[in-house]
């Protein structure tokens, strides 16, 4: 294998003796508690302030919720160039209390056989101290690569939440830069380009209701629901109007999606699925239910819109009167260039360093990256395997943290110090 340039050789030799100061991050990280809901990241905040100081990186706090800060910074190289933006989040999903399943407690940041354990380890901690850590060794090495890096760690993502990512995009114009790369959970097999758009919508089924011994009285608002959401599937079969390049990548990638998001996961990625994830209703067994509502989690690929899928509710429901919609929440299907300059640097590096090239893929769930993605700007995900994730006993191989480090650490180099 050829060997490395001599700057990357020296910033591989930094990552080797720092071996112990970044697991002791990354762990006490994980051991700062900033489960979303509620929110409140002032702990994780605070560990990564204590670090950028001592280290003397530049930095601000971009504060609209001082409960849920952003951690923004910017440095630059020794003359113009392109800017790339390093971005991840410091908030969690939230824990189930005293829950007995975690061999390992969720705020312990434990170190033990290798991995790292807790809530948040690889949603994701990991990936957010690869990106803190990008900026510190490029930092050191500024004299050597042109153009501009800026940091972005962000405090609401897990809710699709105002005060992250979208606060930064609206108000911080310096974070938007020429390209993006996040360290959310992915695989050491593939590199995230894009992923399917959320659209959340309520149903409401009304009938009039009545005795339960009198079902001849008034059409069941449960037995409708039932039927509807039967119904719903057939949105699986809206055909997906996918760019080429997108549609290429697809189909060379479908063993890697599978084996990155679980056997199954290839054939969902170009199609519109359902997942009724609320139905309530009813007041009591003995009566006719009268309201029933029915809470849809539909996801769009690339190449389906949010007019495509109104569309084809609107079908369905013309059959049933008695159900009223409402919008929830959307966010559209994002892509990039599945080719770009910042896979490319990827592949080599990984190969490299692992000896394989992952594959550009689509995700099924959703990153800050699509926002950046939204304004023309690539942004790409590589992240650690997602080992518990929103789950019990949450952890990180050290071996894959290191994997995650290294690629971002090299990667951002190679596109900061090599013209195009
Ligand atoms: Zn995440």
């Amino acid at each position: 294998m050829a060997r490395m340039n001599a700057d990357k050789q020296e910033l591989l030799d930094g990552i080797e003796r720092d071996k112990e100061m970044l697991v002791d991050f990354f762990s006490k990280f994980v051991a700062a508690p900033t489960p979303n809901p509620p929110g409140d990241t002032r702990k994780g905040v605070a560990h990564i302030v204590r670090f950028l100081e001592a280290k003397k990186l530049p930095f601000r706090l971009v504060d609209p919720d001082p409960l849920q800060a952003n951690v923004v910074g910017t440095v630059e190289g020794a003359a113009p160039g392109k800017h790339l933006v390093l971005n991840g989040h410091i908030d969690v999903f939230p824990v189930v209390e005293n829950d007995a399943r975690w061999t390992h407690g969720p705020w312990s940041g434990e170190v033990t056989d290798g991995k790292v354990y807790g809530r948040g380890a690889c949603d994701m901690k990991a990936g957010t101290t690869a990106s803190i850590m990008t900026y510190y060794y490029l930092n050191r090495i500024k004299a050597k690569w042109k153009g501009k890096l800026t940091l972005t760690c962000v405090s609401d993502e897990e809710t699709f939440g105002p005060m992250g990512a979208r606060y930064l995009m609206d108000h911080v114009p310096e974070v938007l830069g020429d390209c993006l790369l996040n360290g959310e959970p992915s695989s050491p097999y593939s590199i995230r380009f894009g992923e399917k758009g959320p659209f959340w919508v309520a149903f409401t089924v009304k009938t009039r209701g009545g005795h339960g011994a009198y079902p001849h009285t008034s059409e069941n608002a449960a037995k409708i629901a039932s039927r509807f959401i039967a119904d719903l599937d057939s949105l699986s079969n809206i055909k997906a109007d996918m760019p080429d390049n997108v549609a290429r990548a697809l189909a060379a990638a479908k063993d890697t999606m599978d084996r990155a998001m679980g056997q199954g996961a290839a054939e969902l990625v170009p199609k519109v699925t359902v997942n009724v994830g609320v139905v309530s209703g009813g007041l009591k067994v003995n009566m006719i239910a009268d309201i029933v509502r029915i809470e849809a989690d539909i996801r769009l690929p690339v190449g389906v819109t949010h007019d495509m899928v109104v569309a084809e509710i609107g079908k369905i429901l013309m059959r049933y009167p008695q159900i009223a919609m409402e919008e929830m929440n959307f966010s559209p299907p994002s892509w990039c260039d599945p080719y770009g300059e910042m896979v490319e640097h990827l592949q080599d590096n990984v190969d490299h360093l692992r000896g394989f090239k992952p594959t550009p893929i689509v995700s099924l769930g959703g990153t800050d990256a699509r926002l950046w993605r939204y304004k023309n700007i690539p942004a790409y995900v590589y992240g650690p395997p997602p080992s518990g994730m929103g789950s019990f006993d949450e952890h990180v191989e050290i071996d894959n943290f290191f994997h995650v480090v290294r690629s971002h650490v090299l990667s951002a180099y190679d596109y900061l110090s090599r013209g195009r």
